[in-house]
């Protein structure tokens, strides 16, 4: 947390507010969540730049910078990624990681209670090795069952630990990996290489259904998670299978089951998946 619609949801909401902003300057509280960049390389760098523009890359947020540098923030667990038009309370300063002053005065915030997520700085190259270590988008037409079906040809592992892994799809992870297997009626620890070419079909418009389905509703809420304006997302009412273990399977009546897959908890009906 959080996957795709979160941070989708995070990036939707900043772009408009941010793209063409020039950053004044910017302050770093704490170093551990810095990746690939040193603190005085990354102040200098934000200093003066303009955000070209916002975007989403499998669960990360990018800022594209004027002197084409990447701003890579993944918020994990705890983070969130807010813009303020007054000063910070002290509790709200308390959690402030970077705080980018923006030209106008508004503040950008990456706020981690617990600093489970990671900074990065990249140049061009960087970003260049970087997202082609990523998988495919799985809400862009590029992503099709021959696609997805081709990058998982021969693997032995677990279809749900392969929706997972970053490198074969981006931006799935525990939540929607259960959810989009349930919709397809694959059992999660079948493995990835041995499914039928025909059920990828299902499984690719699930994986697409439940990220849409999740988009539309600002994303779930776990602990902490907030969008742009601190706002929490909706989804989780709309979960059918993650942390429903026991209760009744929305389609057979059957009781879900929990099992651990990856060191991820998985939830799955054995009746309907298959
Ligand atoms: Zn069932």
């Amino acid at each position: 947390m959080p996957e795709l619609p979160e941070v989708e949801t995070i990036v939707r909401d900043l772009a408009p507010r941010l793209e063409g902003y020039r950053i004044a300057r910017a302050r770093l509280a704490k170093t551990d969540v810095l990746r690939r960049v040193s603190k005085p390389r990354l102040l200098r760098t934000l200093k003066g730049n303009t955000i070209e523009e916002v975007i989403r890359r499998a669960k990360h947020a990018v800022f594209r910078l004027s002197s084409g540098h990447r701003l890579i923030v993944q918020p994990r667990m705890t983070g969130s990624l807010v813009v303020y038009d007054r000063a910070l309370t002290r509790d709200e300063a308390k959690y402030a990681v970077l705080t980018c002053t923006i030209d106008d005065g508004r503040l950008l915030v990456y706020r981690d209670v617990r600093r489970l997520g990671t900074v990065w700085l990249v140049d061009e190259k960087g970003w260049g090795a970087y997202t082609s270590r990523l998988g495919p988008e799985p809400l862009e037409e590029t992503f099709t069952p021959f696609v997805f079906a081709e990058r998982l040809k021969g693997t032995r592992a677990a279809i749900k630990k392969a929706i997972m892994d970053q490198r074969r799809v981006a931006g799935v992870g525990n939540i929607y990996a259960n959810e989009a297997l349930f919709r397809a009626g694959i059992h999660p620890l079948r493995a990835a290489g041995r499914i039928a070419r025909a059920r990828f079909v299902p499984l690719v418009e699930s994986i697409r259904a439940v990220l849409e389905d999740a988009l539309e509703e600002g994303g779930t809420t776990l602990r902490n998670y907030v969008d742009g304006d601190g706002n929490p997302g909706y989804f989780r009412l709309s979960l059918r299978v993650y942390e429903r273990t026991g209760e009744p399977c929305p389609r057979c009546g059957s009781p879900l089951r929990e099992r651990v897959v990856g060191q991820r908890a998985t939830y799955f009906c054995a009746r309907c998946q298959r």
